[in-house]
């Protein structure tokens, strides 16, 4: 062993991605371990939006919404190849549990935490507008508001962010499947095998961030930090065969009331998303939609687009990492979290939960709270100005 680097990152996911761009960015000597491919988990099976989550304000979660926000602004800017401002709509009918003055006023809020800027306006779509709606049910159709948020690829966006990282000097290793690590009085010493072949290294800090794997990964780091409880959450989206709208929709499934999002996507074709249900297998990777999550999509679908004749040509499932909690899965906050093995100097950071849209941000907070544990450098870059270009 005789390779040193400030940051030894685990997981190559935007999270992973973000904090080593952000550390070579900062100009320390870094390294990542990728066990598959880039974005192989969860950060190529999101929602890929990147938007402020409207939804969030019926939690209060003001603060994750306005940064989130002010995130998509800066990717709109620095990502304009990956990231696309598209118009939303939202249908209020006799039956949905949100009334047309609720859903007003939570987007007024929205409106008021983007700054109130031209991306942040939304109205109520005329009556006489309807019939350009899609083929929209206007079965009880009582109103119908039109807002601005972001649609992206995410696997495309994530391997952007890391190309960048090694641009800045990051070193990617991959496939590189993370072994243990033990934490001594200079930081950790880290084992791992790359391309099946024993290697090792040193780094001041360690990160954690693998994901749905995170606390298999703090399992195997030595002695070993306390784990956060936590739930694994799968959420599944089905792609079908035919474009069914050419903007997005974001309505309640009628069977709970839950926000779905029904999207255009590649190749004309529309993406549906997503469920909540519990996942309960040992591997994430194993993670698959089932059958009655598909069936409870294509029902929503069939609900809003009646005239829709399509079918299920694909379908996927991401697994979120939420805190173990009472309240129901749908109403418990999407913030990150960051769990260090000390509050001094920690040797070690992990990555629990967060969002797509704001993982520059986050990888900036992630780096405050190790800077007492590395060396000083010279900066390189600053990420709110580093241009992220779609890869081949
Ligand atoms: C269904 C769903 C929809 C979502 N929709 C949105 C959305 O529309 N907008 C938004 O902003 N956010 C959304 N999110 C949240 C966002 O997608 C996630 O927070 C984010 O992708 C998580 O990224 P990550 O880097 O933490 O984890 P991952 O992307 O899962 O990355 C972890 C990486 O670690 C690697 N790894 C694991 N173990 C090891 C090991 N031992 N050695 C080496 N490598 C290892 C894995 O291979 C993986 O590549 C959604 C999440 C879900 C689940």
């Amino acid at each position: 062993m005789n390779t040193e680097y400030d940051l030894a990152v685990i997981g190559a996911g935007i999270h992973g991605a973000g904090i080593a761009q952000a550390a070579a960015a900062g100009g320390y000597r870094v390294m990542v371990l990728e066990q598959q491919a880039v974005a192989a988990g969860t950060s190529s099976r999101s929602s890929k939006l990147i938007h402020g989550g409207l939804r969030y304000l019926e939690q209060f979660d003001v603060r994750l919404v306005r940064e989130c926000l002010r995130e998509r602004e800066l990717l709109l800017r620095i990502a304009p190849r990956l990231v696309k401002l598209t118009p939303f709509y939202i249908p209020v009918y006799r039956q949905t549990r949100r009334s047309s003055w609720e859903v007003c006023a939570g987007l007024s809020l929205y409106a008021l935490l983007g700054g109130l800027h031209a991306h942040a306006r939304f109205h109520r779509v005329m009556r006489s507008q309807w019939d350009g709606l899609d083929g929209l049910s206007q079965d009880g159709l009582q109103a119908v508001y039109q807002y601005w948020d972001a649609q992206t690829d995410d696997a495309a966006l994530t391997r952007a962010v890391m190309r960048s990282a090694e641009i800045l000097g990051a070193r990617l290793f991959m496939p590189a499947r993370f072994e243990e690590a033990r934490l001594d009085e200079h930081g950790c010493e880290i084992h791992f095998h790359d391309n099946g072949v024993s290697s090792s290294a040193r780094a001041r800090v360690l990160v954690n961030a693998a994901g749905p794997w995170v606390n298999q990964v703090a399992a195997r780091i030595h002695p070993q930090p306390a784990r956060p409880d936590i739930e694994l959450i799968q959420g599944s989206h089905v792609i079908l065969d035919a474009a069914v709208v050419d903007s997005i929709y974001y309505v309640e499934a009628p069977q709970d009331g839950r926000a779905v999002f029904i999207m255009p996507w590649h190749n004309g074709t529309t993406l549906v998303g997503t469920t909540e249900t519990p996942f309960t297998g040992s591997d994430p990777a194993q993670a698959s939609p089932l059958d009655s999550e598909q069936q409870y999509l294509l029902a929503v679908v069939q609900r809003y687009f009646p005239r829709a004749t399509v079918k299920i040509s694909s379908s996927f499932a991401g697994i979120r990492v939420l805190p173990a909690g009472k309240s129901g899965i749908f109403r418990r906050s999407r913030e990150i979290l960051y769990a260090t093995e000390r509050e001094f100097q920690p040797r070690m950071l992990a990555v629990y939960g967060g969002k797509l849209t704001s993982y520059r941000a986050d990888a900036e907070r992630a780096l405050n709270r190790i800077k007492q544990s590395l060396p000083s450098r010279r900066r390189l870059a600053d990420t709110r100005s580093l241009v992220l270009e779609p890869q081949n």
